[in-house]
């Protein structure tokens, strides 16, 4: 349902969302106008808010009260529960191939049997296969006018180009030490706890992880295994943690995830200068950056990308301190071998054989 302006105007939709205002602005900006595209695609780091920010769009096309934020209405209900017949999500841990995007690109030709329009979302949207892609490209341009798409990824350069060129980007970024501070006081903690300040730290800028450090004692204690196991490598002997690794493999991923990028940055020369910024922000997926472009507007102080790459840059560093990781030519090697193994779950199915690999290969690494 697209509100009239009148009724939308005093309504804040993406309140609920810190951190992230160019993206929900502009959201803002097109859902008041009524000119949002068809199918948009939401970029950044893991755990800032690209899929609450997804749901949030949805529940403000569906939504059946003028109040919205803290709204309970039935819309607003089924979408928290994940229950509403016309908000899908998709999320994958493996690759999706096309005969699943072929029953989407079917839903998404059927009208909705209550007349809303309906909002599909495709987390990790990397899985998507060449030929999927290739499968719903004519439907992700031209959805039709009671259907939209909304794809999420942390990497966008893996998506086809073809898809990429047909999706509305919108960037998210990692939040500052201050947005992190507002986002602990919207959900209700106070940042006097030692228990909050621990889980700030942990998560570098990233609401989901600083919810999952702070609320979940088994997330708490994979990480903590991960980090004494990391401390040991390479031992060549199977610990308690690979073990525990394959109870939550999310968690695993995104540990993985954070120490990749901890020890690009520590690769970096002391003070790194324009380029070698440039070039850990290239190595986080992003899309490739001209360098005559960066430099001037490096001397223009006011690229956002440049403060993007130094911001993601010293949060690596600080997690590096945090993680007391002293990166001896061992521990590198295991780390580059667990980057590996996270190149391997990306694209393959197996989660358990990509780590029993890791693991021959760390133990090999002894010798
Ligand atoms: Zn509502």
């Amino acid at each position: 349902m697209q509100p009239d302006t009148k009724s939308t105007e005093s309504v804040s939709y993406f309140a609920g969302i810190i951190g992230q205002d160019v993206p929900t602005d502009v959201l803002t900006h097109l859902f008041k106008s009524s000119r949002l595209p068809g199918t948009f695609l939401f970029h950044g780091p893991g755990g800032v808010g690209k899929l609450a920010t997804a749901l949030t769009l949805a529940r403000a096309l569906h939504c059946k009260s003028g109040s919205f934020n803290n709204c309970d209405c039935d819309s607003c209900r089924a979408i928290r529960t994940g229950s509403h017949p016309d908000v899908i999500v998709l999320s994958r841990e493996k690759q999706i191939g096309v005969d699943e995007i072929r029953e989407l690109v079917a839903l998404a030709g059927l009208r909705s049997t209550v007349g809303q329009e309906r909002v599909i979302i495709i987390d990790r949207a990397e899985y998507i296969t060449t030929a999927a892609g290739n499968a719903a490209l004519k439907t992700l341009e031209e959805p039709g006018d009671h259907v939209r798409f909304i794809l999420i990824t942390d990497t966008p350069a893996r998506l086809l180009s073809t898809v990429r060129s047909r999706s509305y980007h919108l960037r998210f970024s990692l939040l500052t030490g201050a947005e992190m501070i507002r986002f602990t006081e919207s959900v209700g903690d106070s940042a006097n706890e030692t228990s909050t300040r621990d889980a700030l730290e942990f998560a570098n800028g990233r609401p989901g992880l600083y919810l999952r450090w702070k609320h979940s004692q088994e997330y708490r204690d994979v990480v903590n295994d991960l980090k004494t196991w990391l401390k040991q490598l390479p031992t060549g002997k199977r610990t308690a943690s690979i073990e525990s690794a394959l109870k939550w493999k999310k968690a695993f991923w995104e540990f993985a995830e954070l120490l990749s990028s901890a020890e690009r940055a520590a690769n970096l020369p002391r003070g790194g200068d324009a380029f070698e910024i440039r070039r850990y922000y290239e190595s986080q997926s992003e899309y490739p950056v001209n360098p005559v472009n960066w430099r001037v507007e490096e001397r223009a102080g006011k690229d956002r990308r440049w403060s993007q790459g130094r911001k993601a840059l010293l949060l690596a560093g600080n997690l590096r301190r945090v993680l007391s990781l002293d990166l001896d030519t061992g521990k590198a090697r295991a780390i580059t071998r667990l980057q590996d193994f996270m190149e391997k779950i990306r694209f393959n199915c197996s989660f358990d054989i990509a780590l029993e690999r890791l693991y021959f290969s760390l133990a090999g690494l002894k010798g």
